[in-house]
């Protein structure tokens, strides 16, 4: 492309981050940056149970996007991308901005969808979007510290997030109470899925993970489909009723509805349906990453790992745009390393079928890869005007 290009980045997600790292590291000439993101620092979920636990503050499981676009010698807009205009190459915001573009990337994340769960909309807290949950959180903290405050809490989906969210809420909660004069023991949180715990992580790891769960003192319910909440309980599919002064929700993972919305080619799912290059199915000038975009060639399951794993990808596709030379296929990865923290100085490690393990060695890997990405992503000196 001659002259400058104008590449806006909707969503300060992972992928993001990383591109514009890369760009403050070496910028590329002709290239004129805009993220539009509504929060100026976006959450590291990798860091959030930690943060849950009372292991990291807020701040150390941030990272600042705003400043990294600044660093990057680009424009930070705070608003929220509302549509996007393709024929005419602009996207609209709900704060009733107007940007065009000649190059846009999408790294937008997933929206909740409780509406599965009756009830769950007005009675339980979603995982996402994360500035959201941790602002209830807080509250829910605050609540277990009165006399009469919440005694059982559910959490309901057994995946990784679930699983480490149990942990971090049954160690915190019980701390609060203890250190407010109640009885930290009464505090009683459920796990419940359903499905069997981990469903994509192999046998090892999900006996691992039970075993910790009972270590923990935190009730599982398995293959038993939470399909209503109330105030004070969850019913199941089986029509078990589960105690719940509080629930937590970490299923329900939909698609940003703006990009069906913008008549974008999307997955069965609404999620932007990207070819190997990053790009959009149908629009060379439209590149997806992270979460809110699925492979058609190669789909994975929603995950951090993989929008990380995109983003030098993405920026280098980007890079090549911007000088009109051949964009290159991501291949991600078959096998995958999760590690999920158990709250109490663990961790359990998982990859492929087979590969398991659990214990003070895991958890410090762990917190030495989630503090190194997030370290590795701060920019020092003064906070942009
Ligand atoms: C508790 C928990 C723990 C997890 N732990 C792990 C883990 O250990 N490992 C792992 O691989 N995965 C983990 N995950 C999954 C992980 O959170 C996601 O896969 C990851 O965040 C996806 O990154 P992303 O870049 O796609 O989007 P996100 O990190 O969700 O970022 C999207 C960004 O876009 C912004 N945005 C949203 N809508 C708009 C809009 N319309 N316009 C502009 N900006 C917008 C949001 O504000 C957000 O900052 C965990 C999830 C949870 C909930």
């Amino acid at each position: 492309m001659a002259g400058v290009t104008r590449l806006v980045l909707a969503g300060g997600g992972h992928s993001h981050a990383i591109v514009l790292d890369a760009l403050r590291r070496r910028p590329e000439p002709g290239l004129e940056v805009t993220l539009v993101s509504p929060a100026a620092a976006s959450p590291y979920s990798g860091m959030l149970p930690g943060h849950v636990a009372g292991i990291y503050s807020r701040e150390a499981m941030h990272i600042d996007v705003r400043r990294l676009v600044a660093a990057a010698g680009g424009r930070f807009v705070e608003d929220a991308v509302a549509r996007v205009d393709a024929p005419a190459r602009r996207v609209l915001t709900r704060g009733g901005a107007t940007i065009p573009y000649d190059l846009l990337s999408l790294d937008i994340g997933i929206t909740p969808d409780l509406s599965a769960i009756a009830g769950a909309d007005a009675h339980a807290i979603a995982v996402k979007p994360i500035g959201d949950l941790l602002d209830k959180l807080d509250r829910l903290v605050a609540a277990v510290r009165a006399p009469d405050g919440p005694q059982d809490v559910a959490i309901v989906g057994g995946g990784a997030a679930g699983l480490c969210l149990a942990f971090a809420l049954a160690r915190r909660l019980r701390a609060e109470a203890a250190d407010a004069g109640r009885d930290g023991a009464r505090l009683r949180p459920t796990l419940i899925t359903a499905h069997a715990l981990l469903p994509d992580l192999n046998a090892r790891a999900r006996r691992l993970a039970r075993a910790a769960l009972a270590r923990a003192g935190i009730g599982l319910v398995e293959d038993d489909r939470a399909c209503a909440i109330a105030p004070r309980s969850v019913t199941l599919a089986s029509g078990r009723e589960i105690a719940a002064d509080a629930t937590l929700v970490a299923v329900g993972a939909g698609a940003p509805q703006l990009i069906a919305q913008s008549g974008l080619a999307t997955d069965p799912q609404g999620f932007l349906a990207v070819r190997p290059t990053l790009q959009a199915v149908g629009d060379d000038a439209i590149f997806g990453a992270g979460d809110c975009a699925t492979s058609v060639t190669d789909p994975r399951p929603k995950a951090g790992v993989f929008a990380v794993r995109q983003g030098p990808a993405l920026v280098e596709n980007l890079r090549r745009a911007v000088r009109g030379a051949p964009l290159l296929p991501f291949q991600p990865q078959k096998d995958w390393l999760v590690l999920m923290s158990t709250a109490d100085g663990r961790a359990i490690a998982a990859r492929g079928r087979h590969l398991a393990l659990e214990g003070r060695a895991v958890w410090w890997l762990k917190d030495r890869i989630d503090r190194r990405f997030v370290e590795g992503l701060a920019v020092r000196g003064a906070r942009p005007a």
